[in-house]
């Protein structure tokens, strides 16, 4: 099946970073995924719709990536073994399970690289102190996705992580009684009524 989307054009429908970075592959229910993320150009581009970095750092980092390849690679290989973790992390935990302690460990080995360069600054405008990375480096693309991770992980959001259950997206469940199913009523939702309306009409006899 073809499929115009792309990475500049995918659904944004996690609620926060880390869930949307994990929604960056088609459908995870599928026997043949389709990537959206193909290599740091990509990775790039769907932070830039992220509006995570400010322009100048965004431009930073094309450069970076650019005139060093070598490390672009390491870092982008890194945000998808991130990506899988962070999958199977989430997916444990909306079964109520515990995590494998592989990937804990593994998990931990990217926290204290990300804690080892964040910063705290005064945000005038909110009257409060934020957390932020500053060091112009490439690893900005995995400590940001980190920071989310934890945040998540760590708090009372993690009772809303639901996972889509005919596409596999996670997303967070913020509906007041907490029934949402779908990562997209739109599209998830309605391709489920489709199926089930055609179901009911092959077992009708003719
Ligand atoms: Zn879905």
């Amino acid at each position: 099946m073809s499929t115009k989307n792309n990475i500049n054009t995918i659904r944004l429908d996690g609620g926060v970073l880390c869930l949307d970075f994990v929604n960056t592959i088609s459908n995870r229910n599928k026997p043949e995924l389709l990537d959206y993320l193909v290599g740091m150009k990509e990775l790039l581009e769907w932070y830039n719709r992220m509006d995570v970095m400010s322009a100048k750092v965004s431009h930073t980092l094309e450069r970076l990536a650019k005139g060093y390849p070598q490390k672009a690679a390491i870092v982008f290989d890194k945000c998808i073994v991130l990506r899988e973790l962070l999958l199977r992390l989430f997916a444990a935990a909306i079964h109520r399970k515990a995590p494998d302690p592989s990937d804990i460990r593994l998990f931990n080995t990217y926290v204290a690289d990300a804690y080892a360069n964040i910063e705290v600054n005064w945000k005038p405008s909110l009257r409060q102190g934020e957390l932020l990375f500053n060091a112009p480096a490439l690893e900005q693309l995995i400590w940001w996705l980190v920071k989310s991770a934890l945040e998540l992980y760590t708090g009372n959001g993690l009772q809303q992580v639901r996972q889509c259950p005919a596409c596999g997206w996670l997303f967070l469940d913020k509906s007041r009684n907490g029934s949402r199913k779908w990562c997209s009523m739109s599209v998830c939702g309605d391709l489920h009524k489709v199926q089930q309306f055609q179901q009911r009409h092959k077992k009708k006899p003719k």
